[in-house]
């Protein structure tokens, strides 16, 4: 019998999952299994679902490691961290930094720990990534007191972008490296600066929320918007929850969908509209973030919008020509790894992303350090 490693992303309506042979690492499956809260599948019987389907698949493998995504880590979790009951309660606390996501992580966790005891857990933290973030660039202008409590700008889509770097050597051309903004535009989309492939600042801030406009998230808004809801038009805390993380953004403004191929396909000037506005506010975005770099060398595109949208990255483009950015329209359209034409002052990459192996890896490294500090 060969051991295998499974990585989880356990979102509020579906699970992502990946498998992986031990001990080289050698990639044999991911997918998604969409569920329904509340109904007959549910997380947790999506997840019995998962685990008999790889027993069935692959009946001689058994998973002995689960690496679980988690989406924030605060101010206590930047390493991999063994997964136990006092471990849970710590992260639980957390919950009011994610609210959307933690949750769920949680549930699956503690699901797989009743059900599956013999399977060791590991999480790794998507806030982790950012951990050498400019102390200063962290801060929000609000009494110190706040920060304090934690009241910090974190960033997130941490496991993307440290895949983004450390495939850096291999994808992008050295001169377009040093001063690099990586764009992970996904139903969830931020983007980080990285000074010599280190964070230093990033579009999303204290949750999920903050930066550019996404899927169903409205980004960065005015906190006066907030305020107005709730004293003038008297919307509750769940409503306002509602409105900012699941009904605003492309799918919002448009009033069509979340989804960037269903609003390019549209003829409805609603669907152009959206369109127009994510692509501006990306593109102001990402020079809100070339002062802490002090210039910009390369920019590279990833997560599902960025990776197969051309559309939406020329338009972004378009807003930044001003940088000296020329893109090569053919290689653009081609999804090519490298889009900028030749005399652009600035490298353009389309780097397809793999958070699911820097989850294997890191879960299965953290490990095999466990195991050779106590042999
Ligand atoms: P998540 O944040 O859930 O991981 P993904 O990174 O998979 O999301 O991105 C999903 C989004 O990518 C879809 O909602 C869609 O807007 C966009 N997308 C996927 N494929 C295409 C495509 N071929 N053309 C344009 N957009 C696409």
């Amino acid at each position: 019998m060969s051991d295998v490693l499974l990585t989880l992303n356990a979102g509020s309506s579906n699970l992502k999952y990946s498998l992986w042979h031990l001990p080289d690492l050698i990639s044999i499956e991911q997918g998604k299994i969409e569920f329904k809260p509340d109904k007959d599948l549910n997380l947790d019987a999506a997840l019995v679902q998962l685990m008999d389907h790889i027993y069935e698949s692959h009946g001689n493998k058994s998973v002995r490691i689960i690496g679980h995504r988690l989406v924030h880590g605060g101010t206590q979790f930047y390493e991999p961290t063994l997964l136990n009951e006092s471990i849970e309660e710590q992260i639980k606390q957390l919950i009011p930094l994610a609210p959307l996501h933690l949750p769920s992580e949680l549930a699956a966790i503690g699901f797989i720990a009743r059900r599956y005891p013999e399977i060791k857990q590991v999480a790794c933290f998507d806030t982790a990534f950012h951990k050498t973030q400019n102390s200063l660039y962290q801060q929000f202008a609000l009494p110190k007191e706040y920060a304090k409590n934690g009241i910090l700008r974190y960033g997130f889509h941490g496991l993307s972008y440290e895949y983004i770097a450390s495939v850096a050597h291999e994808c992008i051309d050295v001169q377009h490296r040093s001063r690099l903004i990586v764009a992970h535009l996904g139903n969830g989309a931020s983007m980080c600066a990285m000074s010599d492939l280190k964070s230093v600042t990033t579009t999303m801030g204290f949750t999920a929320l903050d930066g550019l406009m996404m899927g169903t998230r409205c980004g960065e808004l005015d906190a006066g918007v907030v305020l107005y809801l709730m004293q003038y038009l008297g919307l509750n805390d769940q409503q306002i929850e509602s409105i900012l993380y699941k009904q605003s953004g492309l799918l919002g403004v448009s009033g069509i969908s979340s989804d960037v191929r269903e609003l390019e396909a549209s003829n409805d000037k609603n669907a152009s509209i959206a369109l127009e506005l994510f692509a501006f506010r990306a593109a102001q975005k990402l020079a809100g973030l070339i002062p802490a770099l002090g210039g910009l060398d390369g920019i590279v595109f990833t997560g599902g919008i960025g990776e197969n949208s051309a559309f939406i990255r020329e338009k972004i483009l378009f807003h930044l020509a001003w940088l000296g950015i020329q893109l090569d329209v053919n290689a653009n359209q081609n999804h090519s790894s490298a889009i900028h034409a030749a005399n652009s002052l600035v490298g353009i990459y389309r780097i397809p992303t793999n958070e699911e192996k820097m989850l294997a890896t890191h879960t299965y490294t953290f490990l095999s350090q466990q195991i050779m500090r106590l042999s």
